[in-house]
């Protein structure tokens, strides 16, 4: 039967990590009626789209992956794209899923229909689907961004944004420009020093940079956790605490915090010996207020003898290249644009209609915000993934997606089982949720006065969670009825046996 022809008890939007990871563990719980509605022609999201050369994770991959999908064959420490793409097929084929994923479906609206407790997901140039609950799992850098410079439609040569990246161009014997000093470009230059004539790096604000010590994984250990699956766990639990114990100087400005810099401007005395250089990368703000770069090959390649770091603003794109304001013009055939992404921080990722006619980018306008990052009073029976204030300063994406995962697909269990018609999060749990949330993260580094894309035009936090992983973990441990409005299709006297506490106060439709 077609999508279009009846609901569904779950529409997932996104192929990526999230909406993979959703399927996987609502199909462990028996919950098969789903699909996955994804725009692009493939699976693996963040990992299908950065394909540009260098292109990794700099977080150990032990905790780069899903607890319930352990991988005991990781090449390295950290892995490259490739890598982490070929284990999110496998993790598709393996659990069955990959049969209900929908590609070229561009979800372009979500309208809520209070009657009928159910969600119309409307398409681009296709017919609309319902279905009973909603996890949108968009991504939070899906929709790579080209930076607002005077002039960038005029210059003539190759424009490649790193999220883009052209494999058909050869880049060998070419004067090439890197926009941006972030996470990406950091491992893009020094793979375009191999090859280019010259690579100019544009940099706006130098970052923090501690060493990422990446080893390959011999093959004993590759054993080892193939056969003692505590071994993998054990790993895993390690690095888990390793990285908890860097929120102490990543999350918060303490001590630990003058610990990190330290660390990381010895690690610019051993790496760059001129002095001058050494100055232009050392960043003037606390550690943590920005994404820590973990990169032990960028300051070398910045010395090679055909890179050169320019830190003259940009003034404008011309036809053969960039003009910085001290008058210059830097001529090239390739820029690559290394400026990252839209992120969501104000206004939703999508239009969402809600109850009443409620708009969720009107509600979200002056800042993103939900209950424990999942759900949105007057929204019922949807739930986001890396929704608002679930952004990790420290640790693995994959560990606080994993939480939300659990969460949202113990609330659709429960929605299924019991046959109710909404679970609705009660406004004021919701409001007092988030005025903690932004109490608590006026105490974090990325509230300590440096402009990040964390924070709203406002200064407003829409995006970082304050805290230790485990908090957020454990928050999301349970989903506890008393936060919900339980709406049941029937009398309450007619609800199903044993219906759970807070589900005894239906509200009769
Ligand atoms: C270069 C790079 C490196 C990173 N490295 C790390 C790292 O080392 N550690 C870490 O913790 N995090 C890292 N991240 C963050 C990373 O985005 C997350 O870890 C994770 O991959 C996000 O998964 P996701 O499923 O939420 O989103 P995505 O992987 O972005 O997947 C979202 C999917 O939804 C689809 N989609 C979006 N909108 C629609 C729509 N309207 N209709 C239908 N489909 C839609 C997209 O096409 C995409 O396939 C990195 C990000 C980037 C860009």
């Amino acid at each position: 039967m077609a999508d279009t022809d009846k609901t569904l008890s779950v529409a997932i939007i996104g192929a990526g990590f999230a909406g993979i990871g959703a399927a996987i563990r609502l199909r462990q719980e028996g919950i098969t009626d789903f699909a996955i509605f994804e725009r692009g022609d493939r699976i693996g999201g963040t990992w299908r789209d950065n394909t540009y050369p260098g292109a990794a994770c700099d977080i150990p991959s032990r905790l780069y992956s899903y607890s319930f999908a352990p991988n005991p064959n990781w090449s390295h420490t950290y892995s490259g794209s490739d890598e982490i793409l070929a284990y999110i097929d496998r993790m598709a084929t393996d659990s069955g899923i990959a049969p209900h994923i929908r590609f070229g479906h561009n979800v372009t609206g979500l309208i809520y229909d209070e009657a009928a407790g159910q969600w119309t997901v409307e398409f681009e140039g296709r017919e609309p689907v319902r279905a009973r609950t909603v996890i949108a799992a968009p991504g939070p850098l899906s929709n790579a961004s080209l930076p607002d410079i005077p002039g960038i439609e005029t210059y003539e040569g190759h424009k490649i944004h790193s999220a883009r990246w052209d494999h058909d161009y050869d880049f060998t014997g070419k004067k090439v420009a890197v926009i941006g000093t972030g996470a990406s470009a950091v491992q893009i230059v020094p793979e375009l020093v191999k090859t280019a004539k010259s690579v100019k790096v544009f940099q706006r604000t130098p970052g923090w940079v501690l060493p990422r010590l990446n080893r390959p994984t011999s093959g004993l250990l590759k054993q080892l956790y193939r056969t003692v699956p505590f071994a993998q766990e054990a790993s895993r639990a390690a690095w888990f605490w390793g990285h908890e114990s860097v929120a102490l100087g990543v999350v918060w400005d303490t001590p630990f915090t003058r610990l990190v810099e330290q660390l990381s401007k010895a690690n610019l005395r051993l790496q760059v010996k001129d002095p001058w250089l050494r100055r232009q990368l050392t960043p003037d703000f606390s550690a943590g207020c920005k994404r820590l770069l973990m990169t032990s090959d960028y300051y070398p390649a910045l010395q090679a003898d055909n890179c050169k770091l320019v830190t003259w603003p940009i003034a404008r794109l011309a036809p053969k290249g960039i003009r910085t304001v001290e008058g210059i013009e830097h001529q090239f055939d390739a820029i690559v644009f290394a400026t990252g992404f839209e992120v969501s921080k104000a206004g939703a990722p999508i239009p969402i209609t809600g109850i009443g006619g409620r708009s969720l980018g009107d509600e979200w306008s002056g800042g993103a915000y939900a209950y424990r990052s999942v759900a949105v009073s007057g929204y019922p029976n949807l739930y986001f993934t890396f929704g608002p204030n679930s952004g990790p300063g420290h640790s693995s994406a994959l560990v606080y997606m994993e939480a939300q995962i659990n969460y949202i697909v113990e609330a659709v269990e429960k929605l299924l089982r019991l046959d109710w018609k909404a679970l609705d999060v009660r406004p004021e749990v919701q409001a007092r949720y988030n005025a903690d949330i932004q109490r608590r993260l006026q105490a974090t580094t990325w509230n300590s006065g440096c402009q990040s894309w964390y924070l709203t035009d406002d200064g407003f936090n829409a995006t970082m969670f304050p805290g230790f992983a485990t908090q957020y973990v454990n928050q999301l441990k349970h989903v506890d009825l008393d936060d919900y409005k339980i709406t049941g299709y029937r009398d309450p006297s007619a609800m199903a046996p044993g219906a759970e506490s807070a589900g005894d106060l239906v509200s009769v439709q």
